[in-house]
């Protein structure tokens, strides 16, 4: 195949209505005028600025998250089922303000958009639900004389540290959970995308949970945020979502304090589609794991393995769809593929692109950015990516589609799982046994089979291996949030 090139292509613009209609929602939020400034990744314009909070503002929002958290400890459940289905009602009912609003200060199309409010505003259904299920049993002990009670009780105030890529999503499947399970939160937006948090707080409170039980800050000093606030001893359990160095640093943080520690970190999924793959499934399924979110998901198809019998049709097809979308702002009506989050991530995909081409990659289509505002990059497949390529061995988190071809199950497999992050994985094939076979062995928290979007409010996503360490969403995501305890009942025969 020789290069779909489409560089003079413009870009498509945003659409003035939807401009307004994000901005209103910017104006309701009663913002400062100064303080870190929030841009539009498409043109580069600053659009709000919020607090940037020192040391001392987030020692006191833990205070107040603490005073809040000991009547929410004792609510029924009932009651925090109410709050929670409240304020999913409030989300649901401002879906297009939400949409807007994550479109304009993170980029992604409007239709993504809608889908992650439709997501995000999934687990506060969930945790709605399941507030009122907790798990708890009575046993008795294998040798008698004892019965045995378990129970749950809320884990203590959560810290809760969100990454910019789904601003709606992230924080919902973190502050629902622990308020199902009667916790108070401090919650740290990242600075790139931290309006939607503001807002979907504020909704919070309209809805009717208790004022400072869920606490915002933002702050340029992450850092120095995190050594006060997890070594603070109010504070007892710390959820992160973001990148695997970042991780460690927490963990290391949070091993001082013994905190309940959950980390959803990086990714570096393989995509295998096999001979016997549906071709178009496995193109509309590749297309879809590889580009949501512009490819900024850390579960994004990172690298695509696909067997030689197919190869050639597989790459025709993906390219071909791959060259047809259109780029623009995440708020222009005809836009499928929106900006990146910021500039150093256009250097770093031109760099991967560069990269790959010199080991010996055939670039297939995009592979450029625009010589226009805002953080543009072409969607690219690259094939006969090279292992040693660093597009292969990196989370990419941009438009590329960094194809690998195999020859055999087992290879594939060997390759895949060799890496050290253990997020998601990918099957395409319509034999059932070698679906199954390949799932097993992959070594992810993840698998999608025939689809590129395995995500859901009810499943338990996380990782393995250096991906992270506990689940969101599901009755497991819940159970990060409690702490089990036993009361052994003793018991003696009172019969006269
Ligand atoms: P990042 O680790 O740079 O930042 C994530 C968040 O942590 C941001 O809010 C940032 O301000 C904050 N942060 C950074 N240093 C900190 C510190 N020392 N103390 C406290 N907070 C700190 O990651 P990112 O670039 O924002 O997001 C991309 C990464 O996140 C990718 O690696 C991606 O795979 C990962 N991610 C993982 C999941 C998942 O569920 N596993 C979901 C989305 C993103």
């Amino acid at each position: 195949m020789s290069l779909i090139s489409d560089v003079t292509t413009p870009l498509i613009a945003a659409d003035p209505a939807g401009i307004q209609r994000a901005d209103s929602v910017i104006q309701s939020l009663n913002l400062p005028g100064s303080g870190i400034a929030v841009q539009d990744p498409a043109t580069g314009e600053t659009i709000a600025h919020v607090p940037d909070h020192d040391v001392e503002a987030a020692l006191e929002a833990v205070a107040k998250a603490d005073k809040a958290g000991a009547a929410w400890a004792k609510s029924s459940l009932r009651q925090r089922a109410d709050v929670l289905h409240a304020w999913y009602n409030k989300l649901v009912a401002h879906t297009e303000d939400l949409a807007h609003l994550i479109s304009r200060e993170m980029g992604k199309p409007l239709a993504e958009a809608r889908g992650e409010v439709k997501y995000g505003t999934d687990f506060v259904r969930w945790y709605a639900e399941e507030a009122v299920r907790p798990a708890g049993n009575f046993r008795e002990t294998p040798d008698g004389g004892a019965s045995l009670l378990t129970r749950r009780s809320p884990v203590g105030l959560a810290v809760l540290i969100t990454p910019w890529n789904f601003p709606l999503a992230m924080a919902t499947r973190k502050i629902a959970p622990a308020l199902a399970a009667g916790c108070p939160v401090v919650i740290k937006p990242a600075t790139l995308t931290p309006l939607t948090t503001y807002f979907a707080v504020q909704l919070a409170i309209e809805a009717g949970v208790p004022e400072d039980l869920i606490q915002v800050i933002t702050t340029s000093k992450s850092g120095a945020f995190s050594e006060a606030v997890l070594l603070d001893p109010r504070v007892r359990k710390v959820s992160f979502t973001g990148s695997t160095p970042v991780g460690r640093q927490l963990l290391n943080l949070a091993s001082q304090n013994v905190l309940r520690s959950s980390m959803e970190l990086g990714g570096n999924a393989p995509l295998i589609v096999f001979n016997d793959a549906d071709l178009q499934r496995a193109v509309d399924g590749t297309f879809a794991a590889k580009l949501r979110n512009g490819g900024q998901s850390c579960i994004g198809a990172n690298r695509i393995y696909v067997q030689d019998g197919i190869a050639d049709d597989f790459v025709a097809a993906l390219t071909e769809r791959f060259a047809r979308i259109n780029v623009g702002s995440g708020l222009g009506t005809q836009t499928e593929l929106g900006p990146l989050i910021d500039d150093r991530a256009v250097t770093q995909m031109q760099a991967y692109t560069d990269n790959a081409v010199a080991l010996g990659a055939t670039l297939l289509t995009g592979g450029h950015g625009y010589d226009s505002p805002g953080n543009f990059f072409a969607p690219t497949v690259l094939d006969h990516v090279t292992e040693d390529s660093d597009v292969a061995k990196s989370e990419i988190f941009g438009p590329i589609a960094a194809i690998q071809r195999f020859s055999t199950e087992t290879e594939a497999i060997t390759r895949a799982n060799a890496t050290e992050f253990g997020l998601a994985g990918y099957v395409f094939t319509e034999n059932l046994d070698r679906a199954l076979n390949v799932a097993d062995r992959l070594e992810t928290g993840i698998v999608g089979i025939n689809q590129g979007v395995p995500s859901n409010a009810g499943a338990p996503f996380g990782g393995i291996k250096q991906s992270g360490l506990g689940r969101e969403g599901s009755a497991e995501g819940l159970e990060e949030y409690e702490n089990i305890r036993f009361y052994n009942i003793a018991r003696r025969d009172t019969a006269q």
